[in-house]
């Protein structure tokens, strides 16, 4: 009831009337949007039940002059701040994870972070941890009739760090042998976490952090030395409105780059090196 409510608030207060005109089209987009609504409502109420996690902040901004001040990026030629802002940063204890709510595709993959693609989970993680706040996980949070409960996919796509006690402030509920609807973890039958893609230990997951901040650190020295080269990734193209113009074209003999084989120790060790 209270998610039609505002919904028929915000209808109320929409500057070009549109789902007030008599339009079939808009009649089903509208019942559609409340459907989901309703759904992703009971969901997000349902797996805080079970979490010992506390929502704190909402589309909370960092930067400058901000509460939460911006992520320093020690680059060549002088300090460069991030600002931004994140869907959902939720405590337990000093424990801190962030949440991004997502419509469309979720790519959680450590590839996507190797190659930057990826970055905005841990590098924004950086901006509310440290100073004793220890990250927990990062996650991105579907909201399309995708999963279910009941269901296979879990609600949050992302890693955790693999830690009993952080495991169980997410999911109160988790079983031994048992793999969380919450997040993607699962237990073994002697109640331990199971260990997975989808775990890090706790100096792997810095890692990440520190790794999106290197990763950041090189951009803006690259663009600070003026290389522009265009580089992209496989499917980066497919698309980007500036390829009339770009003249990135693998017809013409440029290949897009593909990383294969990239795992979290691959992140560790590129951090080794330098974030190379
Ligand atoms: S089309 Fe050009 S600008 Fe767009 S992603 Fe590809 S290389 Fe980059």
């Amino acid at each position: 009831m209270l998610v039609e409510e505002i919904i028929e608030s915000v209808i109320k207060e929409d500057k070009q009337n549109k789902y007030n005109a008599q339009n079939p089209v808009l009649e089903f987009e509208l019942k559609r949007t409340v459907k989901e609504a309703k759904r992703v409502c009971f969901d997000v109420f349902v797996n805080q039940k079970r979490s010992k996690f506390v929502p704190t902040y909402f589309e909370k901004e960092f930067g400058n002059g901000k509460t939460i001040p911006a992520i320093k990026l020690n680059a060549k030629g002088g300090e460069v701040g991030v600002r931004g802002a994140v869907d959902r940063v939720d405590y337990y204890g000093d424990y801190v994870r962030i949440i991004d709510y997502k419509s469309g595709a979720i790519n959680s993959s450590t590839e996507g972070l190797y190659t930057g693609n990826k970055l905005q989970l841990y590098l924004y993680m950086n901006a509310f941890t440290g100073d004793g706040k220890k990250p927990s996980g990062a996650y991105y949070y579907s909201v399309k009739d995708e999963f279910s409960l009941d269901g296979v996919s879990p609600a949050m796509s992302g890693k955790t760090v693999c830690d009993k006690d952080i495991i169980m402030a997410t999911d109160g509920d988790l079983k031994p042998r048992d793999r969380s609807k919450i997040v993607n973890v699962a237990l073994t039958k002697d109640g331990e976490v199971h260990g997975s893609s989808q775990t890090l230990t706790e100096k792997q997951f810095n890692d990440h952090l520190k790794y999106s901040v290197k990763v950041c650190e090189k951009c803006v020295d690259e663009i600070r030395s003026g290389y522009i080269t265009a580089t992209p990734y496989k499917g980066a193209c497919t698309y980007c409105s500036y390829s009339a113009m770009c003249g990135f074209s693998e017809e013409n003999g440029s290949l897009e780059r593909k990383e294969d084989g990239v795992s979290v120790e691959t992140i560790s060790n590129a951090l080794e090196k330098g974030g190379e």
